[in-house]
């Protein structure tokens, strides 16, 4: 996306009428420069933003603090580029009066809310996410995401373009190709079978500029190991699935990162791991055999270390019952392409059906339950959680509007809205050991979210989203508006793509 000097000024008045009962006269006096730079300037200049170029302040803003989930009312916070600079009251904070504003009239700001398992490029299976994801997730407030499976040259691609302001996106860490046993489950995959493939493998990623190591379940034992070790020597984090043939306790120990989708804790907080290690597991038999005293021994090895969990429990919900979920009527089923729904989700819903195997409904039911229970009793042990997706290879797990429900899943689990909150903004920054984003304070990226009501109060109104500031870069919720329309007609047109490569 590249916009004249214009663009950029008619996007600021839209936001400032937005935002404002009459036009002031500072609106006005834009205004007036405006119609002067028509004049003056010739369209396609350069591609440079006016906020990377100005102090751009939002004014009557009530600042969340997402660290202790203070609310600060009445705060200015005043942005230089990409960076906050300031933050502070109103009567207190000095700021040029001249500069850009939008006034939030009484909104409340958090921080970027980052996606923290998602897929960008998941081999052929979901065909124009760059005109989809992308936008989904910065319309949806986040502007971050932890891409677990991908094809590492695009995504560097993309990120490059994100950076340049020729492209819309969120922040993106990436794995690139996931690792996974000889035959890979899924597209985007390295196959290994040996500890030498394993080694080889983390090796090139490293230098190919993977900002981590992805693990998938079909890994062979010895593989695995190798690979953990290979990635300590290389300094380079892996996460990912707990590997079917490793312990929960083993990998925690070993130095994994994080583990995804809860595998490996059912199993490990069981008498019969050794079993279901070879493979014979069902979630009847998690069920029957959970032992709490065993679950506690694995909480208190897991938070001693500090294994995060990502949990994708909107997916865990969603795969679990997906027989008895009617999609046909889901609202935000016209943000995607036709073949995502009727080629690769459908194909995938079939596939998963298939895994369900001798657990019934009933079962399935109960066993979502107490996922939330056991992510409860895991952060109450203070084990680390992470807010992730698994969009969109989860079925009808939507890029950026399922982040939220994510949020929702772990109120439902007994988390306070502080604390769901945390896992889409404080904890990634914790876990990436980044400084310089995860709060709305001074000095971090101007990666923010401005809030029609308080999500301290209610998590759903993480949704009630007003505008968005990606990389200091205003949208009011106009052009957001601007923008999902323009999701919409791209999905609507989608390219006919050839058959999948055979994955499924
Ligand atoms: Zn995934």
């Amino acid at each position: 996306m590249t916009h004249s000097p214009q663009a950029f000024l008619l996007f600021f008045l839209a936001s400032d009428y937005n935002f404002a009962m009459s036009p002031s006269p500072r609106a006005l006096l834009i205004l007036a420069v405006f119609f002067l730079s028509l004049i003056l300037v010739p369209a396609p200049l350069s591609a440079q933003y006016w906020s990377l170029q100005d102090t751009f302040v939002v004014t009557d803003v009530n600042v969340v603090d997402v660290r202790r989930g203070t609310i600060f009312p009445d705060q200015v916070v005043i942005i230089e580029k990409n960076r906050i600079v300031d933050v502070g009251p109103r009567k207190s904070t000095r700021y040029p009066r001249n500069a850009p504003s939008a006034s939030a009239h009484g909104g409340y700001l958090i921080p970027g809310l980052w996606d923290m398992h998602v897929h960008l490029v998941f081999g052929d299976w979901f065909p124009n996410a760059q005109q989809i994801s992308l936008p989904l997730f910065v319309v949806n407030g986040v502007t971050g995401v932890r891409d677990m499976g991908s094809e590492l040259a695009i995504v560097q691609k993309w990120r490059n373009d994100i950076e340049d302001g020729q492209l819309l996106g969120p922040r993106i860490l990436s794995s690139g190709p996931m690792l996974d046993g000889p035959k890979p489950r899924f597209p985007s995959s390295i196959p290994v079978a040996t500890p030498e493939d394993g080694r080889k493998a983390v090796d090139n990623l490293k230098q190919g500029g993977a900002d981590f190591i992805k693990l998938q379940s079909l890994i062979p034992r010895d593989a695995v190991f190798a690979i953990a070790e290979e990635a300590r020597k290389q300094e380079i984090a892996f996460e990912g699935h707990v590997p079917d043939s490793v312990r929960a306790s083993e990998m925690s120990a070993a130095g994994m990162h994080s583990f995804e989708h809860l595998i490996g804790i059912f199993e490990g907080s069981s008498p019969l791991e050794d079993e279901f290690l070879k493979g014979d597991k069902s979630e009847s038999k998690f069920l029957v055999s959970y032992d709490p005293a065993r679950a506690s021994a694995l909480a208190a090895i897991l938070a001693k270390n500090q294994t995060w969990q990502c949990p994708t429990l909107v997916w865990e919900h969603g795969g679990n019952l997906i027989d008895v979920t009617d999609f046909s009527k889901d609202a935000r089923a016209k943000y995607v392409p036709a073949s995502w729904k009727d080629k690769t989700w459908k194909t995938f819903t079939e596939q998963v059906k298939t895994e369900f195997n001798t657990d019934d409904l009933a079962t399935r039911q109960k066993f979502v339950d107490r996922e939330l229970e056991v992510v409860q009793f895991l952060h109450k042990a203070g084990v680390p959680f992470l807010a992730g997706t698994d969009t969109p290879p989860g079925v009808y797990v939507f890029p950026g509007f399922s982040l939220h429900e994510e949020l929702q899943r772990f109120v439902a689990a007994g988390f306070t809205p502080l604390e769901a909150l945390q896992t889409a903004t404080l904890n990634p920054a914790l876990f990436f050991h980044r400084e310089d984003f995860g709060t709305v304070e001074k000095g971090k990226i101007a990666d923010l979210v401005l809030l029609e009501a308080n999500p301290l109060e209610d998590i759903r109104n993480t949704q009630k989203i007003a505008a968005v500031i990606l990389n200091g870069r205003y949208f009011s919720h106009a052009d957001l508006e601007k923008i999902l329309q323009k999701v919409e007609n791209s999905a609507k047109k989608e390219t006919p793509q050839p058959e999948h490569s055979g994955v499924f």
